[in-house]
């Protein structure tokens, strides 16, 4: 994707500011690629600070306007009016996700139909947003809290799994009245442009939820640390989050971040071994291993490593690379190239530093484009790179262990903690294990499954705060505590309480 201020007859979109779409202040745009073909496919507008500022007034307004004042059973009866709308629009929104960022178009339509459960899920809360009534320690006082909107949230999101990822926000945002605006990324803001206008038509008041797109990363920039926001919640990468939180920490604003992770899949000598490596290719080559939760380390008993690993490699050399929208396709390429890039950077520091190669290593010439072979690493070491780094590609690195004590240490030794999973018969060890795992979410036997009312964020350099779930929505509100005094009469100024 280039910069360009060129008009073509490629698919035009335009960003969503209080409940018009327009086109950036500045009238420039830049070119979405499609990462099969290689080539652009549409103009995006290439917003900046001013749409920023136009974006975050109009989710105020509409906070003390109209939505402000609605109540949580009109905001449940919307979310469940958009929850339809994205289920008889889905097949169009998964092709634009593809179209954007070169995912499986059967991954993509699977996100797409299960995403209205997320709003169906929060329009079921939206209207039990309850304070309590405290009893006081003072007879003169009935004293009761409110839980109320958190105010203008900004949402940061990432260029995988864009609408799901949103998502996760958004309808918790919606279900708590708060007004959202969104900076999607500029490598897949197409499916977000497009959610925009379902919105709309699912009858949410204007300037509750705004898109705002930009080339150029200070658009985030000056979204995070924008004075009129009160919340940022950010899906990205450590790095990213790091700087999102400064910025946001500068207004003192809440902040919820999700992030990388390197997680850990730990094999016993007693798992089901053909399941374990079914899981084991689900959760590092799905998405061309452009998850957040990559199973990007494979933590196997000495004893079953060998034959772990030949299951695996055989498998994986079966993996049918090519174009995201054929329903044959199991992986397709990398999102963009500047990831590309990385992976392949990865890869050759891997072999630098030691690793063996026992499958893949290299981009997938055959297929040209920005494919990569799915590769896994043998014979790694906890110091190399690509075990304690996170590649967000399609890269396993395999190293083996001795005792339960010992794994348990392998996997937690990582700044990340975003996820993992423990495969063994023992129903004990699988329970020990997930407690002491250093992990947002365990998988028992089992891969990549989240569901709405299931929290999800990350431990350590993982994340801060959770989305999804119960949790969850108590991020998007305020506690407020209101004291009514009961007798009327005056009380000593200078005596507290
Ligand atoms: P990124 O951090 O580069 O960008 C994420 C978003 O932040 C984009 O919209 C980008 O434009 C914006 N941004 C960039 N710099 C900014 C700044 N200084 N201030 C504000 N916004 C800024 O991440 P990415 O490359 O788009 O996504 C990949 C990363 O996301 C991976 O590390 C992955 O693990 C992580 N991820 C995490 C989860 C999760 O739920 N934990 C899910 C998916 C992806």
């Amino acid at each position: 994707m280039t910069p360009t201020t060129t008009t073509t007859d490629l698919q035009r979109f335009r960003m969503h500011i209080g409940g018009r779409a327009v086109d950036a202040a500045s009238g420039r745009t830049f070119e979405s690629q499609d990462p099969f073909s290689g080539k652009p496919w549409a103009l995006i507008p290439d917003g900046g600070p001013e749409d920023v500022d136009h974006a975050v007034a109009a989710a105020r307004a509409a906070l003390d306007g109209e939505w402000g004042q609605q109540s949580g059973f009109k905001r449940a009866a919307l979310l469940r009016r958009l929850a339809e709308l994205i289920e008889a629009n889905a097949e169009e929104l998964a092709r634009l996700e593809v179209r954007d960022s070169g995912k499986l178009y059967r991954e993509m339509i699977g996100q797409l139909n299960y995403l209205p459960q997320w709003y169906l899920y929060f329009s079921g809360l939206a209207d039990k947003l309850e304070g309590r009534a405290i009893p006081s320690d003072r007879p003169n006082f009935f004293v009761y809290t409110r839980r109320e909107p958190v105010g203008v949230v900004a949402c940061i999101t990432p260029w995988n799994s864009p609408l799901l990822l949103l998502t996760f926000k958004l309808a918790t945002a919606l279900a708590a009245g708060c007004a959202v605006v969104v900076k999607p990324s500029e490598h897949s803001p197409a499916s977000t442009l497009a959610f925009a206008e379902i919105v709309a038509q699912a009858g949410f008041p204007d300037g509750v939820f705004n898109v705002v797109t930009g080339w150029d990363r200070s658009v985030g920039e000056h979204l995070a640390g924008h004075r009129g926001v009160d919340k940022v919640a950010f899906t990205g990468s450590s790095a990213t989050g790091a700087r999102v939180a400064a910025a946001a920490g500068a207004n003192l604003n809440r902040v919820t971040l999700e992030l990388g992770g390197k997680s850990p899949q730990v094999v016993f000598a007693d798992a089901d071994l053909a399941a374990a490596a079914n899981g084991v290719i689900a959760g590092v080559f799905a998405a061309t291993g452009q998850t957040c939760m990559a199973g990007s380390r494979l933590i196997v008993h000495e004893s079953v490593h060998e034959e772990l690993i030949r299951l695996v490699v055989e498998r994986t050399k079966t993996i049918k690379l090519g174009d995201p929208n054929d329903p044959e396709t199991e992986m397709g390429p990398v999102a963009n190239r500047p990831q590309y890039d990385k992976v392949l950077g990865y890869l050759e520091q891997a072999a630098r530093e030691g690793a063996v190669v026992a499958t893949g290593g290299g981009p997938a010439e055959a297929q040209g484009g920005l494919f990569v072979q799915p590769t896994v690493l043998t014979h790694v070491t906890t110091d190399m790179t690509v075990v304690r780094e996170e590649v967000f590609g399609p890269v396993l690195s395999a190293y083996t262990f001795r005792t339960e004590d010992e794994a348990l240490k392998l996997a937690n030794d990582t700044p990340y903690g975003l996820a993992g999973s423990i495969w063994t018969k023992d129903v004990h060890r699988a329970h020990r294990m997930a407690a002491k795992l250093r992990a947002g979410t365990v998988w028992i036997n089992a891969y990549r499954v989240v569901a709405p009312n299931v929290p999800f964020g990350g431990f350590g350099a993982s994340g801060v705060g959770r989305e999804n779930g119960i949790d969850a929505l108590h991020e998007y509100t305020e506690v407020k505590s209101v004291w009514l005094e009961l007798t009327g009469g005056t009380r000593d100024p200078f005596q507290l309480g």
